[in-house]
């Protein structure tokens, strides 16, 4: 099991390097956050072993009870939460993740930044757009994302770093992936999180600055 995972880990890391170089980029200029969301500390040990410190997990609980003990032992560990938030869990987030992806209203933006200013912390931050305008899907609509982040700014006294989305499930990503580095483009914004295990090298091919990859690494999720 944890050579597999190594083995897996070393597999992303090659095939995100040749779409760099496939893209024209520096393997450097795209973070892999791996995603080990629902995986125990055993199965991330041979990851932080391999010497990688980008991670996400996507809730906070799950995250507070395994991550704490981790980032004591391998110093460097940049911890990224990648799923809802819920303003009551606005402290702890706050307190544990080094990068909040998922700034997705203003109750939410207004929560982290009184956390933020409350603790003295800077974590970076990155406003969740619903680039296909699915009605279920959280987000905020890309028609109303200039906006948002003008409020960020002047109401909420916010410094977002970028721009996360998840496309929508059963079409080809590119066209969605496009349209969310367009939009960080118009914004000033150069950071872009986006592309996941299947499609991870079509989201680098158009500009991703961040990709986010649990099961190519991990295994299935059970
Ligand atoms: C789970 C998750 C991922 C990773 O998905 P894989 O398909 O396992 O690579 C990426 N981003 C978000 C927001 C997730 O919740």
């Amino acid at each position: 099991m944890p050579t597999e995972i190594t083995a897996a880990y070393a597999r992303v890391a090659q095939a995100l390097a040749d779409a760099c170089l496939r893209a024209g980029r520096k393997p450097g200029d795209v973070g892999l956050v791996a995603v080990s969301k629902t995986h125990p500390a055993e199965a991330i040990l041979p990851v932080l072993e391999a010497g990688h410190r980008l991670f996400g997990e996507n809730r906070v609980q799950e995250a507070k009870a395994k991550w704490p003990e981790l980032t004591a032992r391998f110093p460097g560990v940049e911890l990224h939460l990648i799923g809802p938030l819920q303003s009551n869990k606005a402290a702890e987030a706050v307190a544990l993740f080094d990068a909040i992806e998922t700034i997705d209203r203003d109750k939410i933006a207004a929560a982290v930044a009184a956390e933020c200013r409350k603790q003295g912390r800077k974590p970076k931050l990155f406003v969740q757009v619903n680039i296909g305008a699915e009605p279920q899907k959280a987000g905020i609509a890309p028609a109303e994302v200039d906006a948002f982040l003008i409020r960020c700014r002047n109401e909420h006294g916010l410094d977002i770093s970028g721009l996360m989305c998840i496309p929508p499930a059963d079409e080809p990503p590119r066209p969605y992936f496009d349209a969310l580095a367009k939009i960080a483009r118009r914004n000033g914004l150069d950071q872009v999180s986006m592309g996941m295990s299947q499609d991870f090298e079509e989201a680098i091919a158009a500009g991703a600055s961040l990709v986010r990859v649990g099961s190519a690494i991990f295994g299935a999720r059970g």
